[in-house]
């Protein structure tokens, strides 16, 4: 049978050091935000991208001409993601869907090679 635990000795007050309490979590402590912003900033640029290249309700695919509104608007990146290319304004432009995804899929080189031969921004 082992001798009962003896308790550590209490350290002075003046050894105790004040710890912070937890940070709370505003809200659930979760957010929708990535790369391309949260839910507001995504919105925001749309809107933004509407009322600089059209009329503030729709403006054209800058690759096809195609008339886009809020829901079939997309953020193009000139400089696109894969070489470095942000969200500023400076780097975006309104394409529709198809032609954005199309312009992703595509390599750099396939991009100048597109772009020499069409004439058509990447
Ligand atoms: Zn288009």
């Amino acid at each position: 049978m082992s001798a009962p635990a003896v308790p550590e000795p209490r350290p002075p007050a003046e050894a105790l050091v004040a710890v912070p309490a937890p940070r709370r979590p505003v809200g659930r402590g979760t957010s929708n935000g990535n790369a391309r912003g949260n839910v507001q900033d995504r919105a925001r640029r749309r809107a933004w991208l509407l009322a600089t290249f059209g009329d503030g309700q729709t403006c054209p695919c800058h690759r096809c001409g195609l008339t886009l509104d809020d829901s079939t608007i997309t953020v193009d990146r000139i400089v696109p993601g894969i070489e470095g290319g942000t969200y500023r304004r400076s780097n975006i432009r309104p394409a529709c869907g198809p032609c954005n995804s199309e312009a992703g899929a595509r390599l750099a080189h396939e991009r100048t090679h597109h772009r020499l031969t069409t004439g058509l921004a990447p």
